[in-house]
């Protein structure tokens, strides 16, 4: 399927298998999480939580 990125707003190539939490790199260079829910497959920003993470 595809699905928008949020960053760049282009199509996003993501399978239809994809889980949860699955992390997906797109040509613009940003690292998305893959996020279902009832309403079907988002994707956001990996770098929104990066931070979380420390160093
Ligand atoms: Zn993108």
């Amino acid at each position: 399927m595809q699905v928008t990125c949020p960053v760049c707003g282009l199509p996003v190539d993501v399978p239809d298998d994809a889980l949860s939490g699955e992390v997906i790199e797109h040509d613009c260079g940003t690292v998305l999480e893959v996020v279902r829910d009832e309403e079907g497959v988002r994707l956001r920003p990996l770098d929104d939580i990066k931070e979380d993470w420390g160093e």
